[in-house]
């Protein structure tokens, strides 16, 4: 026979929703009696819960890193007690802790630590200026690596090449990535070790660049890179350690607390179980690991996969999930590698004549990888980027599922950037009947990459780009995310390009990209809250504020429902709280 006090509770988890909706988002429940009191209250603000019906309300209350109760201010100021920690949002609004389904947090902390920094670099000229500052503390013969030039924020709207970076750098080998990890351009002294000269043939799924005369230009795409990376140090496990502390950091600033971190090998687990057994990993992290091209590849990544408790299961509580795998299917829309039905475009009006990119998985054998870990009940992101590669990706999901229907596995289109309308059907259809084919997209790219993105896939082609209105339209969920350190990690500029699908230098008018498949705030915040949550096997814990979910809270300076969207991009993270502890509180200007 449950106590008065116990139905109470039960009653209050049951109706609280509707509850708070009746009331407009006004009082919850009945007072509770003889209940221990809440450790934490916050009050006094407009509290985005981002559950079913998008209840706004005043107040919420929090006991052992759980949300115990959400309300009206005098409702839940009632739960608390003299110990009781109270937090008076002054009007502020605040909404779950914000979601990124796609971000590389480990390496781009590394990047950020210990590689030169290209992504604000506005012409050749400086970067090779900042080549030659990074070199001046290395020793002759030290790797120099450096990370984010992009040719659309060039004044000269071209590649980096290794002749721009011979002089300053004789004596030593130079590798810079473009900012979509796609490709990048080597010194002369860094060509010569990975042995790639003018006979060298290109590798299958990969694109040596070459000048008129037939001679490597130092850009290196695709599976070209690997002679280069091969040989670049890889960082050290303490390096590793503080990339990620770096990259968490960054979060807790951006009011994000769980992030899917795509393509890790054996050192990134081994550096986050470190971090977890340490107590400093302060964020929910979701890891695929990568599979590789071949199936014996796959077998080695289902191996590591196996001795990793399954999602939802997790180590330390909700912080570390080992997710399940990722496969590559093409390459990028920066490099005009993604694998295209019709050929790429460039400067934006020219062909790229005999170029439609390629699949950087052999596609037979990508079936039979995503086969093997779909009969294991394993989770597959597949990187697609090209309509003819997101086909075949969905098809493969239609056909494994068709097999052997094991739902919620949540397979997902990792970017999904232009898929066709076959694709689109196939998505929302296995969605509703499988909960898979799940895009995981990336409005960012729209406007860190818009520039270069607009040239390449061209006018037409540049509309049917993100489609996110279209997703809404066939009930198709995504996951919102950054791609970090392809685009930058806030997930408020994924909000805003959501909204408004701006580029960056509006090299080919502010808008290729068109506005019909914008979306609205509210729709954008799911997609970075229980949409995302969703993709990480987290939704039953966290990605809306709910009776029992996890208190994962940020709170910012302006309400993103009712700011006109263009700020959006601007909004401040003042507050991040994690499981209910405190992880970031603004400096008072
Ligand atoms: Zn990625």
């Amino acid at each position: 026979m449950p106590t008065r006090v116990n139905r109470t509770l039960h009653l209050r988890r049951v109706l609280a929703p509707l509850v708070c909706l009746l009331l407009g988002g006004g009082a919850l429940a009945t007072p509770v009696t003889g209940v221990e009191p809440a450790q934490l209250v916050l009050f006094n603000g407009r509290i985005l819960t981002v559950d079913p019906r998008d209840t706004i309300v005043q107040a919420l209350a929090i006991r052992d890193g759980k949300i115990i109760a959400v309300g009206a201010d005098r409702d839940i100021l009632r739960l608390a007690g003299a110990a009781t920690k109270r937090i008076d949002l002054r009007g502020r609004t605040a909404t779950p802790g914000l979601i990124d389904s796609h971000a590389h947090i480990a390496d781009g902390g590394v990047e950020e630590l210990y590689h030169v920094h290209l992504s604000d670099v506005s012409t050749v000229a400086e970067a090779v200026r900042r080549v030659q500052a990074g070199l001046a503390v290395l020793r002759p013969g030290a790797w120099l690596q450096g990370d984010g030039w992009d040719e659309g924020k060039l004044a000269e709207r071209r590649y980096l090449t290794a002749a721009d970076l011979d002089r300053v750098s004789p004596d030593n080998p130079v590798w810079l990535m473009h900012t979509t990890g796609h490709y990048g351009v080597a010194n002369s002294a860094a060509l010569r070790l990975a042995k790639v000269g003018a006979s060298t043939p290109n590798p299958t799924a990969g694109t040596i660049d070459r000048d008129a005369k037939g001679m490597p230009t130092g850009v290196l795409k695709e599976a070209a890179m690997d002679a280069v990376l091969a040989l670049a140090p890889p960082p050290t496990p303490e390096e590793q350690r503080k990339g990620i502390l770096k990259s968490i950091d960054t979060l807790h600033r951006e009011g994000i607390t769980a992030v899917k971190d795509p393509s890790i090998a054996q050192p990134v687990w081994d550096a986050y179980v470190s971090l977890l057994n340490e107590g400093k990993l302060t964020e929910h992290i979701c890891v695929l690991w990568y599979a590789g091209s071949t199936l014996a590849s796959a077998q080695a990544a289902l191996k590591a996969i196996s001795a990793q408790p399954r999602p939802p299961q997790s180590l330390g509580d909700g912080r570390l999930l080992s997710c399940g795998v990722k496969i590559y299917m093409d390459g990028s829309g920066g490099a005009r590698t993604a694998w295209l039905f019709e050929d790429w475009n460039k400067n934006s009006t020219d062909r790229d004549t005999g170029n439609s990119g390629y699949p950087s998985t052999e596609p037979e054998a990508y079936r039979r990888m995503v086969r093997l870990f779909h009969q294991a009940g394993i989770h597959v992101g597949t990187h697609a980027v090209g309509d003819r590669a997101i086909d075949w990706v969905v098809d493969t999901y239609a056909q494994v599922l068709a097999e052997n229907p094991t739902p919620g596995l949540r397979h997902s289109i990792i970017h999904a950037n232009i898929p066709s309308e076959h694709a689109i059907q196939v998505m929302s259809m296995l969605e509703g009947k499988y909960a898979a084919a799940y895009p995981e997209a990336q409005a960012p790219f729209m406007w860190w990459l818009g520039d270069t993105y607009a040239a390449n896939f061209g006018p037409e082609r540049s509309h049917r780009l993100l489609p996110l209105n279209t997703y809404l339209k066939h009930g198709i969920h995504w996951g919102g995310g950054s791609d970090y350190s392809v685009t930058p990690v806030a997930a408020r500029y994924g909000l805003w390009a959501s909204v408004e699908r701006e580029t960056l230098k509006g090299t080919y008018g502010a808008h290729p990209f068109g506005t019909a498949e914008a979306v609205d705030i509210h729709a954008a915040l799911r997609s970075y809250t229980i949409w995302g949550a969703h993709q990480l096997f987290l939704e039953q814990r966290i990605g809306s504020l709910e009776l029992g979910k996890d208190a994962d809270i940020a709170v910012w300076d302006r309400d993103m429902y009712e700011i006109p969207s263009p700020e959006l991009k601007d909004l401040k993270c003042e507050l991040t709280i994690l499981h209910g502890e405190v992880v970031y509180v603004a400096p008072r200007p």
